[in-house]
């Protein structure tokens, strides 16, 4: 009965519901996985049916391709199960997720928040279409804290974005105390929980739409773009869902079906690269060529103690911030120097990266300046004594 121990949120553990959430495969001649279900046109047995089923789209009542299939409702089971709501949506990347939800809250004359943190592209999408449709943004610095938000706020405020860590800066964010002043004035808390993927449970801490690149742990292999737009209330669901479709989105069911493959194995590469990555961090902050690192699980992180307070983990993303002495170039030199660091974006993948950080982020309410280059690692499955010796042997590239 896969679907009823899906069901047992509290009492069973996050691989165990992992390896049991969304098999209704298993329904289906007995196989362990669901089939890819591929298709535009469903074929109707006559006229009432027609009409109805198209009227249920968003119930799960398949009418045409578009509205989803067996595929993609077992993704989206596992993805509430990693999240703790009760529906999601599936669009064709984790940029989508982003985009999705703030053309469905947002029109003409209104203004929305969001942290000079947030992922690079989202900030493209409010400095650009968004605000050629009329739409205000506000950048706040992500270490705001209650007062600060509801100081931003304003009556036609109908969205507060939220990005924990934020992207490239790490920056963990009071997000229940945000969400009390966004929901106060009567704004919308969306977040990208992409770094927190089930260490971070967003309905429990006030957000009302999460958002997910599955392309990253999900999938786990580099080898998909997907995301989840996942919400906690039938309205938010409908009020999603009805942007969503309105705008043509869709995922593909081969990708979803291998987010669903990734998924199975989440939970144990997680904790893999979780470690690593705590290993890696470690022992680069006691490098005299490392002035800080940026990871939320260190003591030294400034927000350690939020961090502390409202997840269960980390992923093994994370920042190092060279000593000022050093150049670009001698950085730049330091990254081609690695022999297992793949440079390249994205990351959630098995393997590592490295990529530069300063020069590339845009930031407008808080410091582009970090105190010194810095690098953006993801620890993958490796070993990771491996991966430290090959980082050994570049920090010996650069000068004394
Ligand atoms: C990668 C990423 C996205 C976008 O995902 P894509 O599938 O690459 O479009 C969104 N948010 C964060 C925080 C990301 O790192």
């Amino acid at each position: 009965m896969p679907d009823d121990i899906a069901k047992k949120h509290d009492s069973l553990g996050f691989a165990t519901r992992m390896s049991h959430a969304g098999r209704a495969g298993t329904h289906v001649h007995g196989f362990v996985n669901p089939a890819v279900h591929r298709g535009s046109t469903v074929l109707q047995p006559n006229c009432e049916s027609r009409r109805s089923t198209a009227k249920d789209r968003f119930n799960r009542v398949m009418s045409y391709g578009t509205a989803g299939g067996p595929t993609h409702y077992a993704l989206e089971d596992v993805i509430c199960e990693i999240e703790g709501g009760t529906r999601c949506v599936l669009v064709g990347t984790g940029l989508a997720a982003v985009t999705v939800p703030l053309m469905a809250y947002l029109k003409a004359g209104e203004h929305c928040l969001m942290p000079d943190s947030v992922y690079g592209p989202g900030r493209n999408i409010a400095t650009g279409l968004m605000t050629a449709f009329g739409i205000e943004t506000t950048f706040y610095d992500p270490t705001i804290d209650e007062a600060g938000i509801a100081a931003l706020m304003r009556p036609n405020t109908k969205v507060v974005y939220t990005e924990s860590p934020g992207s490239h800066t790490f920056e963990v964010q009071d997000v229940p105390a945000i969400a009390r002043a966004a929901h106060a004035r009567g704004a919308k808390v969306l977040m990208d929980n992409t770094w927190g993927i089930h260490n971070f449970m967003p309905f429990k801490h006030g957000v009302d739409v999460s958002i997910q690149a599955l392309t990253k742990y999900v999938g786990g292999h580099s080898d998909v773009l997907l995301g989840s737009i996942t919400t906690n209330t039938e309205e938010d669901y409908l009020t999603v869902r009805t942007a969503a479709s309105q705008m043509g989105h869709f995922a593909a069911p081969d990708d979803c079906w291998l987010a669903l493959r990734g998924a199975r194995t989440m939970a144990v590469r997680l904790k893999h690269q979780e470690q690593s990555g705590l290993t890696v961090a470690r022992w680069l902050e006691a490098r005299p060529e490392v002035q800080r690192i940026l990871h939320p699980g260190l003591p030294s992180h400034p927000q350690h103690a939020l961090f502390k307070r409202d997840f269960t983990g980390s992923c093994s993303l994370f920042g190092v911030v060279f000593q000022r002495r050093y150049t670009e170039a001698e950085i730049y030199a330091f990254i081609d120097s690695l022999a297992l660091f793949g440079i390249g974006a994205s990351w959630g993948g098995y393997e590592s990266l490295a990529l530069p950080t300063t020069g590339f982020v845009t930031r407008t309410a808080t410091s582009e300046d970090l105190g010194g280059f810095a690098v953006r690692l993801h620890i993958g499955l490796e070993d990771v004594g491996d991966l430290i010796a090959d980082l050994e042997q570049g920090l010996a590239t650069l000068p004394a």
